[in-house]
Order: structure tokens, then C-alpha cells, then sequence
């Protein structure tokens, strides 16, 4: 054992003083081991049939539901910005049961797909939420029968929604639905479809979470009856999340997702030493609206708690992270 001339062992106090490396910003930075890009982000969009203009949402400060015609401008910003990819999320102007105008080839994510891809061609990654809770009355994610969501019948919608929205110029198609066997359904169909080179990320530990309430306020999804822990994660269990995470890997899902992310950080962690694919965190609503609260407030500055809950959720094992806060953060980060 190395002793100093003291006789105390070396390897600690006082030869070993941490703050060594902390003493200017410039040692800091230098030695900063997880750092966030703006190409780690993905900026979510809601765009909505038939809306004149933007439009604010109360629960989402600085976040707005877009019309059609706006998601140009949207997007060139974004991508102004360095970020490279976008999620769409799309609010139809009919529901119905079947959630038909969720696989409509001409419905509200499918044109805004193509209005995307026409202006800006493989500039930015198309990523699209594959649900159906904004397109069905009831405002479940599946299809119900008998008042029960349907599992059988809801992976085969969802496949054919997937379908439309790589057939309208996706990158990406993330089911968020939480239904057993989703990742194999689209993936099979957009194979038989020649889409193969179409992938998937997978909403694969999904909670049940009340994080979710300003993003339901945003799309209009609220279930009318019962709620989603029918199929969505019961937050406590670590385990069976990460069966969720290995059967969405065993489906063939591209990268696979925890969701919320601050949270569910040990999700995060754990996903990480579990499998070698990509790992996306999805920062929700809530998260967002909680920062924005206290920061309205003056209890909490935004950009810097903004900074920590992302680098924390890239230093836990996400590659890329969804949140409402892509665009400052990546303002933030040029601002360095
Ligand atoms: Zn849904």
C-alpha cells in the first residue's frame, strides 16, 4: 500500500483533494463528462385540422397548438436552432370509434408529414406519435369493445396508422398506446408494406402518471370513461417495466423509451445497463409545467433547473430526450 511521508495511504486526504478539479469554470468545463447538444433533442409539435391560427394552451405556457400552415415556420426554426428532429402530435377535426382519421391517408399528421418532408427533405428526422386517444371519441388509446379496450383489434389500427404515416414520409413511428404486442404488429405490417426502412421507437415503459394532465389539456385526449392504467405502467413496479422494455426489443423495436423521464430516472439507468439500442426519455407535460410554474412564480430560474433536469436525465442513460423545453435549451446551449 502507498503511504505519503506522513505514513498516511495516498489515496486519500489530504494528497486526494477533489476540489482540485473544481477550482475555475474553465477546469470545470473542461472536465464536465455528460454535456447536452441540441442534437440530442426532439422538439414536439401539435398540429391541429382547421385552426386558423396559433393557438396558446393554458397548461403549457410558451407552447401552442399550430395550424397546418404554421408548421413550416416551425420547423425551420427548430432546425435553425440545431435541433434535428421533430415528434408530431395531431388533433383531427372528427373522431370517431374506429379512429379512422388517425389512418387517414389525407389526415392532419399525414399532410403535416408531407408538408415537412417536401420543404426541408431529410434535414430534419420525422418522428410521429402512433395513438389513438386523440382521434377516438371515447379518448382511449385503443379501440373499445364492450367498455374495455380492446387489445387485439387496437394493435391492428395501429399498425395500419403507422402504415399511412411512413407511407406520408416518416422516419419514425413511436407508439405510445401501451398495447401488448404493438412493436410486432407495425413492424410486420410495415414490412408486408415495403416499408422496412421505417423505424420504430417504442413508448416502451410508459406510466400511468398524472404528468400527463397539460398534454391532455393540449390534445383534447382525456379518456370519457375509466382511465389508462388498464394498459399504461403502474409506476411502482421497475420490474415489470423492463419486461416491457425487453418484449418491445424481442418485437423488434428500434429504440426503446421511458416514460416521463425525471422521475423515472432508475428506468433510465437500468434500460441503460439492460440493452445496447438507443434509449429516448420523453420529459412530459407536467415535468414542463411545473418548471414553468415555479419560474412564473419566481421560485425556480427556469433555464438553469431546465439545464439540471436534462443533463440528469442524459447522465442516467438517455441518447435523445423529447421535451417542450428543446427549443430554449438549445437556445441555452448556443448561448455558451
Ligand atoms: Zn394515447
Amino acid at each position: 500500500m502507498k503511504r505519503n511521508k506522513r505514513g498516511r495511504i495516498s489515496n486519500a486526504f489530504p494528497d486526494v483533494r477533489l476540489r482540485r478539479l473544481r477550482t475555475s469554470a474553465a477546469i470545470r468545463d473542461l472536465l464536465q463528462e455528460t454535456r447536452l447538444s441540441p442534437s440530442d433533442l426532439i422538439a414536439p409539435i401539435f398540429v391541429q385540422e382547421g385552426l386558423k391560427r396559433p393557438q396558446k394552451i393554458g397548461s403549457m405556457p410558451d407552447i401552442q397548438r399550430l395550424p397546418l400552415a404554421g408548421l413550416v415556420k416551425e420547423v425551420e426554426f427548430i432546425l435553425k436552432l440545431g435541433i434535428k428532429a421533430v415528434i408530431l402530435f395531431g388533433l383531427p377535426s372528427n373522431k370517431d370509434d374506429q379512429a379512422s382519421s388517425a389512418y387517414d391517408s389525407k389526415g392532419i399528421v399525414q399532410k403535416s408529414v408531407e408538408t415537412v418532408r417536401k420543404q426541408f427533405g431529410d434535414k430534419i428526422a420525422i418522428i410521429t406519435d402512433v395513438c389513438l386517444c386523440q382521434y377516438t371519441l371515447h379518448g382511449h388509446c385503443g379501440l373499445v369493445t364492450n367498455k374495455k379496450v380492446d387489445n387485439d383489434r387496437s394493435i391492428a389500427t395501429l399498425a395500419q396508422v403507422a402504415v399511412s404515416h411512413a407511407r406520408a414520409g416518416a422516419d419514425i413511428v413511436a407508439p405510445s398506446a401501451m398495447m401488448d404486442g404493438q412493436v410486432q404488429a407495425i413492424r410486420e405490417s410495415l414490412d408486408d408494406s415495403g416499408l422496412t426502412d421505417t423505424a420504430i421507437m417504442g413508448y416502451s415503459a410508459k406510466q400511468a402518471s398524472p404528468l400527463y394532465a397539460p398534454f391532455r389539456d393540449a390534445a383534447h385526449s382525456t379518456p370519457g370513461f375509466g382511465d389508462r392504467r388498464t394498459y399504461q405502467m403502474p409506476y411502482a413496479n421497475a420490474r415489470e417495466a423492463m419486461r416491457e422494455v425487453e418484449t418491445d426489443i424481442e418485437e423488434g423495436v428500434d429504440i426503446v423509451m421511458i416514460k416521463p423521464a425525471i422521475p423515472y430516472l432508475d428506468l433510465i439507468y437500468k434500460t441503460r445497463r439492460a440493452t445496447k439500442l438507443p434509449i429516448c426519455a420523453y420529459s412530459v407535460s407536467g415535468e414542463y409545467a411545473l418548471i414553468k410554474a415555479a419560474a412564473l412564480n419566481g421560485w425556480a430560474d427556469e433555464d438553469a433547473v431546465t439545464t439540471e433536469f436534462l443533463t440528469s436525465i442524459k447522465r442516467a442513460g438517455a441518447d435523445i430526450i423529447i421535451t417542450y423545453q428543446a427549443k430554449k435549451m438549445a437556445q441555452l446551449l448556443a448561448k455558451r
